[in-house]
């Protein structure tokens, strides 16, 4: 199978989001545009398949009635979900459950592993990921008792930094963030902590039972000691992380470079530059599926990529 799924992407208006998404050539429907959600069959943001033989579909739709292009996956929904963020404010301090509590609890919706790139940010920008809390008896007292500056760890970032967010981990995308966000396709996050800040005059829901019931204590960071980086043709590659949930490579090519699609299915991004795959022109924002069968291809001219794919 040699098409290529070019996903419409799905922007999403957000209190915290801004209008940084319109350099990937979007036509942002507000100046507080949060996320563009760029490959995902999920119910809250379905892209449609922009052109060529399955033009108009949704990729649920097309994961319903084309497996086959998918490898025949054993999977009720697409699995994954690519997504930009533009934070220009912060995001609320939150957690997402894993598969099981979310199955148990949230109507059979996957959990969610989800993994951040960081594309820019401001100087001073910072993320907060994980916590100083020893125990889960800890999490619970510094949460009910709104220890925030004792409890939350905050670090400094910088322009492709990468951070994995396991299930249970605490964390929050801070304001002049720019992310790529590979995720398992799951719409399901516990608000622990909003700052107190109002939505249309009224606070955000909190999930603060949901939240201590998911946070995991205490807080080990991911040791990432699988990333390994290549020289292939004109291209560097990184693998950033490898985990049950995904592979997330990372990439620029200045040249052109001879790729395989040997995988079920690959989500490609285009970060940044422009040029073709196989003559099809690409630019920045563009997102596309590589279908099962794909096989042999070159990427030509000046871009970074970001590329995924299940475990294998
Ligand atoms: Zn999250």
């Amino acid at each position: 199978m040699k098409e290529i799924l070019f996903m419409k992407p799905v922007l999403k208006n957000m209190i915290w989001g801004g209008n940084r998404l319109r350099e990937f050539g979007y036509d942002i429907p507000t100046e507080t545009t949060g996320e563009c959600w760029a490959i995902s069959a999920h119910k809250n943001g379905d892209c449609v398949v922009k052109s060529g033989a399955f033009a108009g579909m949704t990729l649920s739709e097309l994961w319903d009635n084309h497996r086959e292009l998918f490898g025949n996956v054993d999977s009720d929904r697409y699995p994954l979900l690519i997504k930009i963020i533009d934070a220009k404010n912060d995001l609320s301090i939150q957690v997402h459950p894993d598969d099981s509590y979310a199955k148990e609890h949230e109507n059979g919706s996957f959990g969610k592993t989800e993994c951040w790139y960081i594309l820019d940010c401001d100087p001073d920008a910072t993320i907060i990921v994980g916590h100083n809390a020893k125990t889960s008896e800890e999490v619970k007292d510094m949460i009910l008792n709104e220890r925030w500056n004792e409890f939350y760890r905050e670090i400094p970032i910088k322009k492709g930094d990468f951070f994995q967010i396991n299930p249970g981990t605490l964390h929050a995308i801070k304001g002049g963030t720019l992310i790529l966000e590979t995720q398992q396709n799951s719409d399901i996050t516990y608000r622990v902590y909003d700052y107190g800040r109002l939505q249309n005059g009224k606070p955000r829901e909190l999930h603060v039972q949901q939240s201590i019931d998911v946070i995991t204590a205490p807080y080990v960071p991911d040791a990432l000691d699988s990333q390994v980086t290549e020289t292939i043709g004109d291209a560097t590659i990184t693998k950033l992380i490898s985990c049950d949930k995904y592979e997330v490579y990372h990439g620029f090519v200045d040249g052109t470079v001879k790729l395989t699609q040997d995988k079920s299915f690959q989500n490609v991004s285009i970060l940044d530059g422009e040029g073709d795959i196989c003559g099809t022109p690409l630019k920045k924002g563009d997102h596309f599926i590589l279908p099962c069968g794909f096989e042999d291809y070159c990427l030509n001219g000046k871009m970074e990529f970001m590329i995924s794919n299940l475990p294998q």
